[in-house]
Order: C-alpha cells, then structure tokens, then sequence
C-alpha cells in the first residue's frame, strides 16, 4: 500500500472530547473491509423446535455455503470473521476447524442463537461464559469479538459483554464507518428525559441491515420483508457504500453481515465475488478481520487524546 493511502491522526466522531472528535495516532488502511459470517446453522432451529424442512434450509449453510465462502476467501487471500454460536461450533467441529485454519477470526454468537432481549441477566451471563469458553477452547485464547443473536440485547446486555472482557461488539448501529466506545448506563424516560451513561472500554463495530445479507434475500412473513432480491440490487447498495466510505470517512470500516446459509446459494456467491472485485479496485482498500482492526483502532484511541 502506497503512503499515500495510509490515513494518520484520521478524526473520529466521540461526543465525549473537547469539539467532539479525537483522533487516533496509529496509521490505519484508506479503507478496511470487514466481511463478517454469522454463523448460525440449526443453532436457533434446535432451540425453537423447527421443522425438517426449516433445519434443512439452515443446514445448508454449514454443509455448503460454508465451504463456498471459505474456498472462495482463500482464493482471494481475504482474512474475515466468523460469529459462531456455541451449538455450531460444537456440533459442527469440521466445520469449525476449516474457519481456522484458514486464518479467520472466531468470535461468540450466544449458544442456541438465542433473544437476549428475552432472557434473564444470570442466564445472559451463562451463555456469554459458555460461549467465550467454547471458543477458547478451540483457539487457545479468549475471543476478542460478540456479536448478539438477532443484534437483539437486553437492558443489561452490553454491561454483560463488557464485564466478560470482549474488546468489541458488533449489535449496535449509531455510526456506520467509525468504530465507538459502547456507553453503559443510559437511562431514557418519558416523564425525565435521556440521561447517556459513561463511555467503556468496549469498542462497538456499527453494523445495518443495508449490509446485512438475511433482510435482502430471506423471505420473511412480515410486510414489507419480500425477500429474494434480485442480487444486483443488493451488489448496487454495498458498492454504493464502499465508494461513499472510500471517499468520505479515512481510515474507516466498512463491515458487512452475511450468513452462509443465504449468501452461499450460486447467484449471491456471485455477487459477493464482484462486490470483492469493486473493493479490490479501489486505492488503499484492505480486507481484515475485525479483531485486528478493532485493535489497531483502539490502540491508537488510547494513546493519542484519551476518549472522555
Ligand atoms: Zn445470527
């Protein structure tokens, strides 16, 4: 990469510093692409009870799309993330075992895919250990990311993440290239108004449902959630946001959610092969798995002025 496309002192939005905005000190890519795969399998399937057919259409991600995405990121040489629920990642172990062995990164997703807007705070912190221990099991080291089922959380979720010591999370949507530090402690009422809660050392990574693979192309029985996109029209909104974050946001993340189970299928492997092309064609454009980046970024927010 040319110096030319290596963004130093790069200006991060945080409401918490003097003027607004802080700046890391270490040198960060013009622009970072995260491809991230939830990979959810029967996880969720088991655990409501599905039908054969409806486990059949999750199975496939782990029997074909899996492998798919995996040999076609080899081919290009592209690092990525994988959130795998403790039940894929027991159940499935060669499947796990080809995440790393080539070189991705393996973060939590809950263990049965579960709501944590629905579940209890001890039982939340249960499956959190659960799930940080699975994967440790397999890497040697505690995973760095969480990504809630659904990006669905509770009212005590994130102090949950945060207290398991997770360098990042990946549910929340308030920026969309920038890394932010996850607040805790907000209160919002009708009758007193929103009172924000500290900033933590928790890195949130933004995520949408532009760039999430599941609304485009699922079929969904609520209105408005046909599904089945054509794939150009999904390849014409992600490229759109690579060029607007190219452009626009230096030193920033672009993270995109697929699930193997949907983006495996032949006409939406294509697209996300010429989605890989577009970014490849850009000047200064990396593919990185997010662990990586989150570090870099962090590190850079620490040492330089210290976020409030
Ligand atoms: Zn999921």
């Amino acid at each position: 990469m040319s110096t030319a496309n290596v963004v130093r002192g790069v200006a991060w939005w945080n409401p918490g510093s003097a003027g607004g905005y802080d700046g890391p000190m270490t040198d960060l890519p013009r622009l970072t692409v995260a491809l991230t795969f939830d990979h959810d399998s029967i996880s969720d399937g088991v655990r409501r009870g599905d039908s054969p057919v409806k486990l059949s259409h999750a199975e496939f991600g782990v029997r074909v799309g899996a492998p798919r995405i995996l040999e076609l990121l080899a081919s290009r040489g592209i690092p990525s993330t994988w959130f795998v629920p403790g039940h894929t990642l027991t159940t499935f172990p060669d499947s796990t075992n080809a995440i790393l062995a080539g070189g991705h990164e393996l973060a939590c997703h809950g263990w049965f895919h579960e709501d944590f807007a629905e579940v209890p705070r001890d039982e939340e912190r249960e499956i959190v250990e659960r799930c940080a221990e699975a994967v440790r099991s397999v890497t040697g080291s505690r995973p760095a990311g969480w990504r809630a089922p659904y990006w669905s959380l509770g009212t005590s979720s994130l102090a949950t993440i945060a207290a398991a010591g997770f360098l990042y999370e990946s549910s929340l949507m308030a920026d969309d290239y920038r890394p932010y530090r996850v607040r805790l402690g907000d209160r919002h009422s009708v009758t007193e108004g929103s009172r924000f809660g500290a900033e933590s050392e928790l890195v949130e990574v933004p995520i949408s449902w532009a760039l999430d693979d599941w609304p485009h192309f699922e079929p969904a029985a609520e209105r408005g959630r046909d599904g089945l996109s054509a794939p150009s029209k999904v390849l014409e909104i992600w490229t759109e946001e690579l060029r607007y974050a190219h452009t626009h946001a230096p030193g920033g993340l672009l993270t995109i959610t697929m699930h193997p189970e949907c983006i495996g299928r032949g006409h939406r492997m294509a697209m996300l092969e010429r989605f890989i092309d577009a970014a490849s064609s850009l000047d200064g454009v990396v593919f990185d798995r997010l662990d990586r980046y989150v570090a870099a970024w962090s590190a850079g927010t620490r040492s330089g002025r210290s976020p409030a």
